[in-house]
């Protein structure tokens, strides 16, 4: 099936294609071009909401509506010695725009504030499927720790500061089949997919 991807972030879009390999995924940039939603909501469910809300209603006159499966994913990193942060501000930590890299840097003097070289820590994503005029949310979500440096450079994001949870490599060090196997966003994406398996019948 043709699912649009309400989201621009370059990372999450090459892995929602990779945990999506039977579905034509199109990131929503190639039909509607560069347009921003303001992730104003106070949780990863709400910005979820918002952002494949937001899309679908710019694509319902466009498209179809029985062929018009609209997904987002708003996600983040979670750092409970930290007061939760960087949580909903994990893309715009450093600042609106900031890089992988500045955010990554500023977790790490935050941690250094603390006197922390590592912190327990987990990532969240949320995904919101739109058909039909209904939205569907499920989460999944992905424990280990932070460390005070940057090793490695796969995946993307915080992922050459995180180590999972039984591993002693960052995912920046680890195969991406590893992250695949029991991230959050692929636990998330395996129900969302059962739930389009009941919706689309
Ligand atoms: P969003 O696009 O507003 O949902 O922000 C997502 C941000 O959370 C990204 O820019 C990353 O900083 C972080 N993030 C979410 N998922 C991951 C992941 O799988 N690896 C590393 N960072 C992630």
């Amino acid at each position: 099936m043709k699912i649009i991807l309400a989201s621009g972030n370059k990372g999450k879009i090459k892995e929602i294609k990779t945990l999506l390999p039977n579905d034509e995924v199109i990131a929503f940039k190639e039909i509607l071009g560069d347009i921003e939603v303001d992730e104003d909501q106070n949780t990863f469910k709400g910005n979820a909401i918002k952002k494949a809300k937001t899309i679908y209603d710019m694509l319902k006159d466009k498209i179809d509506p029985k062929e018009l499966i609209v997904i987002s994913d708003d996600s983040g990193l979670t750092v409970p010695a930290l007061n939760n942060e960087p949580g909903i501000y994990s893309a715009r930590y450093a600042k609106v725009g900031a890089t992988d890299n500045e955010n990554n840097e500023k977790l790490i003097s935050k941690l250094k504030e603390k006197n922390l070289n590592e912190a327990d820590a987990f990532y969240t994503a949320c995904i919101t499927i739109v058909y039909n005029d209904y939205e569907y949310t499920t989460h999944g979500w992905m424990h280990g720790k932070v460390i005070d440096k940057q090793i490695g450079d796969g995946g993307f994001g915080y992922d050459p500061m995180f180590i999972p949870k039984g591993f002693d490599k960052t995912l920046g060090e680890l195969d991406y089949e590893v992250k695949k196997s029991f991230s959050h966003r692929t636990k998330a994406l395996d129900l969302a997919k059962k739930v389009l398996d009941v919706i689309l019948k």
